[in-house]
């Protein structure tokens, strides 16, 4: 299972698509990416099976400048399309990928989610409800929403946010999951691996447990669950590729 996003590239789609087949080595059942275009449309495109089943349903049609992708290697929910990443909150507006284990996904469904319907059996798609709930019925600003339902989330989790209204920013966070972020030059990623990026580049920064940051194509910051600031230093890798 695994995690890409890259946010600033023309490329995105097979920026994606080239970061799924990299972490295939780490199993997968599923796999899906959502791609969108600065102001403009975007795709959601899942499959059963192997990267190049999705690359099959992808075709030429699906591109953008910004998305996230994701490998799935099922815990809540058999691997069926629905039950693929990314998942989605019900206006569609906010998409989720996301690697581990929520441990209370019952119980917040339970407190805040009763009235909503859900696609699958996941417990990401409980995450993205979430999240959603605290923008449009508490009017939260995204980053609020967001670190709002961090602190409520228990367990294990690598989480890529995007939102289709304003595809220009990625929100990324970790507990006890991987996930670091890669510096491009006028672009920016995320990912379970840096070898997965090292084609893009070999600027890497660490992400630590209980740290959200917010990417755009041309900044990084780092932040703890209180929104107090990191200052976190990237470094040069020297892999082979
Ligand atoms: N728990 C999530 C699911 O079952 C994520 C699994 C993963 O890490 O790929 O969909």
């Amino acid at each position: 299972c695994g995690i890409v996003g890259v946010v600033g590239s023309a490329n995105a789609t097979d920026i994606l698509m080239q970061g799924l087949e990299k972490l295939e080595y780490r199993g997968y059942d599923s796999a899906g990416i959502f791609v969108a275009k600065a102001g403009g449309q975007s795709n959601l495109v899942k499959s059963v099976g192997r990267i190049a089943d999705l690359q099959a349903k992808i075709g030429d049609a699906v591109a953008g400048d910004a998305g996230i992708g994701h490998t799935r290697w099922a815990t809540h929910g058999k691997p069926t399309e629905n039950n693929a990443h990314p998942h989605t909150s019900m206006s569609e507006r906010f998409v989720l990928v996301h690697n581990g284990v929520i441990e209370n996904f019952k119980e917040i469904q339970e407190e805040y989610l009763k009235n909503d319907t859900f696609y699958g059996q996941t417990d990401t798609e409980i995450a993205v409800h979430l999240i959603a709930k605290f923008v449009e019925e508490e009017k939260l600003e995204l980053l609020e929403a967001f670190k709002k339902a961090l602190n409520i989330i228990k367990g294990s989790y690598a989480f890529a946010l995007m939102d289709a209204e304003n595809p220009e920013v990625i929100y990324v966070a970790k507990n006890k999951s991987p996930l670091l972020i890669g510096l491009g030059d006028g672009y920016n990623m995320v990912c379970s691996d840096a070898m997965a990026m090292i084609r893009e580049t070999s600027e890497f920064m660490e992400i630590h447990d209980k740290e959200l940051v917010v990417l755009t194509k041309d900044s990084v910051s780092v932040t703890d669950y209180a929104g107090k600031a990191i200052d976190r230093k990237s470094y040069t890798a020297e892999l082979d590729l």
